[in-house]
């Protein structure tokens, strides 16, 4: 078993492809959120902890969430696993190299989605959304615009501009997410394992990247 690392700005679309590696290579996709739903519902000591430190309105400190993730790792898994999401902070990455050194778990990849900011702003400020909230459908200005103009192509309601995607909210998002994710790739970049692939490409050129680094490794 071996342990690789996605990274990757939200907006960048790491999600979907941490979900298409982990089909296309039978990986154990293991994201904070499954195992901490995990943790709470069997009841373990760090799984209660975890739920009282939420119910307090408190986000998980990274002593916990570690704890979590470290006890889901000793129970062991057949074949490799993807993380996702997960460190999440410089101090996160620091204590799961001393962990994976301690149990003997080897470090595969830690692939970076790398994304540059004025894009993902783009991406972001260009989204319109289908305002009808059993639709949803979501549209982009240049990349995927509506037939016509500002209406759903699907339910011909109005669609509009949420006040989370314009600029001077995705620029404070970033800026806060910046603040903590930069150490945490500064760290990783100088690994020798550390490759980092064009986010900025088509999402299908995205994963073919994301495949052949994969297919080096096996
Ligand atoms: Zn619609």
């Amino acid at each position: 078993m071996k342990v690789h690392i996605l990274l990757g700005p939200p907006g960048s679309g790491k999600g979907t492809q941490a979900k298409r590696l982990v089909e296309k290579f039978k990986l154990n996709h293991l994201s904070t959120g499954d195992i901490l739903r995990d943790a709470v519902s069997k009841g373990t000591e760090i799984g209660l902890r975890a739920k009282a430190i939420m119910a307090s309105g408190k986000l998980v400190d990274d002593d916990t969430v570690n704890g979590l993730v470290f006890a889901r790792l000793r129970q062991g898994f057949e074949g490799d696993v993807l993380f996702d999401g997960y460190p999440r902070t410089l101090q996160q990455a620091e204590a799961l190299g001393e962990f994976l050194s301690t149990q003997l778990i080897g470090l595969g990849y830690v692939l970076s989605v790398a994304v540059p900011d004025g894009a993902l702003e783009a991406r972001v400020v260009g989204r319109r959304v289908c305002s009808n909230n059993d639709c949803g459908a979501i549209y982009h200005m240049e990349t995927k615009p509506p037939k016509q103009d500002g209406i759903c192509d699907l339910c011909g309601s109005p669609l509009k501009h949420r006040s989370d995607d314009t600029a001077e909210a995705f620029r404070s998002r970033m800026a806060e997410f910046n603040a903590t994710f930069q150490p945490l790739l500064g760290f990783y970049e100088r690994k020798p394992n550390f490759r980092s692939v064009d986010g900025n490409l088509a999402p299908e050129q995205v994963f073919e990247s994301l495949v052949q680094l994969f297919a080096e490794s096996a």
